[in-house]
């Protein structure tokens, strides 16, 4: 069925947005429904694009709250991994949902995932009606689970894709410093191979730089690159102790630096990720929440202040990431790669619809308001796919997800 916004703020005029087949196929003003379309009322909200999700390990909600405040490696290994490795398909499955419900209510319509257990989260996503880039993930380590070997690779992507087309499949080496060079070689491969993405950490602590010239004689970005696999299908995550030569190198080859500045901040990275050096060197740069373990919120317009403030305060200079800087990191803008979507005709319908005239946001213009004063709660309803996902605030089936979720946090947390 068709879809039709009407009386809906667009750039400043009231409008409507009529969406067919997934893509929008008409907006401005003068648009009218159809006579048999589903018509949803904007009046007083306010039409802006999806936001990108560019990093993050969805299920993670399970563990939100689990251990905040302890030591990296003490919180990894005493909290984190063991609770992990109790997880099942199904604790996957429903804290994916959960993540899905809170991106939606904060108006992301398209996230970047790696977690284990890909097909419980495609399926989690395909059931919330999002869209997603999954990851088969890869480590070598020794104790490493079957599923995140390399050899089944192949298969874990083409399982991806018989999710349908809200679901990108992709590769998820975990690290340079958990995936062996002849992994990374033959992930390089298999991506090419597959015209897939590929998302890895990268440089997220000056202690992995580090191990890393120690080990290969070069930093991480040029190591990437000598074993093939920095180029413009490749998603660095984190990138904040890439340095400028690498920015240099990483804009040349085309790949996409996602910053997490929330999740940096928590788990104290020491370093603000090189913003000014990054945009100026032309770096295909998006944003990412990372896990809820590590950030603790979904919230990616909660993030942008975050984002902003982070690199001014860093530089000692205000001018650094203007609003429409970081809104447009956020929609996808300064990273095509990341796939946001603009509201325009023929493009994917992945829309929110917002109260700009929250308390709090007025009388700011729009994109300051959202970047500067705004969180999740000014979203009232969500399109993605030309499907309502969200309406008034209410999403579909929260209740029995939120359930679900806690009592499988409840039960990770239990056995420790
Ligand atoms: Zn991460």
């Amino acid at each position: 069925m068709n879809l039709c916004i009407t009386d809906v703020v667009l750039d400043g005029v009231v409008g409507g947005i009529r969406c067919a087949d997934g893509r929008i196929t008409d907006l401005g003003p003068g648009v009218q429904p159809g006579p048999d379309d589903e018509i949803v009322t904007g009046r007083g909200l306010t039409a802006v694009p999806g936001l990108v999700n560019g990093h993050g390990h969805a299920a993670m909600t399970l563990l939100r709250g689990y251990g905040d405040d302890l030591p990296l490696m003490e919180w990894l290994q005493t909290r984190i991994w063991p609770a992990e490795g109790r997880m099942t398909g199904d604790d996957i499955y429903w804290g994916t949902r959960l993540a899905c419900i809170e991106m939606i209510r904060s108006g992301t319509t398209r996230f970047w995932d790696m977690y284990w257990y890909h097909a419980d989260v495609a399926r989690a996503v395909v059931d919330a009606g999002m869209r997603a880039v999954p990851s088969q993930v890869i480590v070598s380590m020794e104790g490493a689970p079957p599923e995140a070997r390399i050899d089944g690779a192949a298969e874990g992507l083409e399982h991806l894709a018989s999710f349908g087309p809200l679901i990108s499949p992709s590769l998820g080496p975990h690290a340079v410093y958990t995936v062996s060079e002849a992994d990374l070689r033959r992930v390089a491969e298999l991506a090419a191979e597959r015209q897939v993405p590929v998302q890895i950490h990268c440089s997220e602590t000056e202690g992995e730089v580090r191990d890393c010239v120690a080990e290969h004689g070069c930093r991480p970005a040029e190591y990437l690159d000598r074993v093939g696999l920095l180029g413009p299908r490749t998603v660095l995550a984190h990138g904040v102790w890439l340095d400028e030569a690498e920015l240099a190198l990483v804009a040349e080859r085309g790949a996409t630096v996602v910053t997490n500045p929330v999740s940096n901040m928590k788990l104290a990275v020491g370093r603000a990720f090189l913003y000014p050096a990054a945009r100026a060197a032309g770096v295909a740069v998006g944003i990412g929440t990372d896990g809820a373990a590590s950030n603790n919120s979904l919230d990616l317009i909660g993030e942008l202040k975050h984002l902003a403030l982070l690199q001014k305060h860093a530089h000692g200079d205000p001018s650094v990431m203007p609003s429409g800087e970081a809104w447009a990191i956020a929609t996808g803008v300064c990273a095509p790669l990341l796939g946001g979507s603009p509201l325009a005709v023929g493009a994917p319908a992945d829309f929110s619809l917002v109260d700009a005239e929250a308390t709090g946001l007025l009388p700011a213009a729009l994109v300051d308001a959202l970047v500067y004063s705004g969180t999740g709660a000014v979203v009232q309803t969500v399109v993605i796919d030309g499907r309502i996902v969200m309406h008034d605030r209410v999403v579909e089936g929260e209740h029995e997800v939120r359930e679900r979720a806690r009592a499988a946090a409840h039960r990770l947390r239990e056995e420790s």
